[in-house]
């Protein structure tokens, strides 16, 4: 069944807006009557009937909300160190699609990339990078993508666990780190192309993460955050 993002929600109504409305008309020539899936983008959604197609607007009738199915319970951030041009797209989309629920660029010493204010034009292509993985892989949110963070200022305030995937780790796993301590909000931090030097993951340390290692290969960084992401939900999911 299709399934459309709103945030214009009644009691017993919904409305769609922009984009999706040419796409319900035109493209997929749904009318009215014809059975949908909406969902809030906050974890809720619900079964829906089209009601009437306007030119500018979509509205549905909507039944009970529920909690998405589709949403994992551990909240997965990534705080990923700037990669070089198109990555983040690439590692936001799989990530979307992987199930993290949010994202922090984060300038550290090795990036390639500085990026200069003003950060709202890249900021909303991210964001837009993660709304269509959130269509597409059916999520019940569309994950953030927050405002770029230099690594010294981070702050893990509010997460359960928080652990950095550093190259030079000889002696904790993922594995073992997710066994010994693994709460319900998690953030992982992914270093660039040029890695973390030690003093960026002292200061990480200091700041709470735990340093892991992800195996005896070492992988690119944008290979980095997929692998984390799914290698803790396979842990932790039923
Ligand atoms: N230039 C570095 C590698 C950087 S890989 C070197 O040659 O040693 C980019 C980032 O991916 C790293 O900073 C780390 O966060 C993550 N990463 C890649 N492979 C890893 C591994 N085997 N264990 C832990 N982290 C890894």
């Amino acid at each position: 069944m299709h399934r459309f993002f709103t945030n214009e929600i009644q009691s017993n109504t919904a409305v769609v807006r922009g984009d999706d409305v040419k796409h319900i008309a035109k493209v997929l020539r749904l009318r009215a009557g014809d059975a949908v899936q909406l969902c809030d983008g906050q974890g809720n959604e619900c079964d829906a009937s089209i009601m009437s197609v306007s030119p500018d607007a979509v509205t549905f009738d909507t039944q009970q909300w529920r909690k998405a199915a589709t949403e994992p319970k551990t909240e997965i951030t990534l705080f990923q160190c700037l990669p070089k041009a198109g990555k983040m797209e690439t590692i936001i989309q799989k990530c979307v699609e992987l199930g993290a629920c949010g994202f922090v660029p984060v300038q550290s010493e090795r990036c390639v990339v500085v990026l200069k204010p003003p950060y709202e034009g890249r900021i909303e292509r991210w964001q837009r990078v993660s709304e269509e993985a959130a269509k597409q892989s059916r999520r019940g949110v569309i994950p953030k993508v927050m405002l770029p963070v230099a690594l010294d200022k981070l702050d893990f305030a509010g997460f359960d666990t928080v652990l950095a995937a550093y190259e030079n780790e000889q002696t904790v796993s993922l594995k073992t780190a997710l066994r010994e301590q693994c709460g319900a909000k998690i953030a992982i931090i992914v270093g660039p192309e040029g890695g973390f030097s030690e003093a960026e993951i002292e200061t990480l340390k200091q700041k709470g993460a735990r340093s892991v290692s992800l195996g005896t290969r070492i992988l690119r960084t944008e290979t980095a955050g997929m692998t984390m992401t799914a290698q803790i939900l396979y842990e932790v999911e039923s």
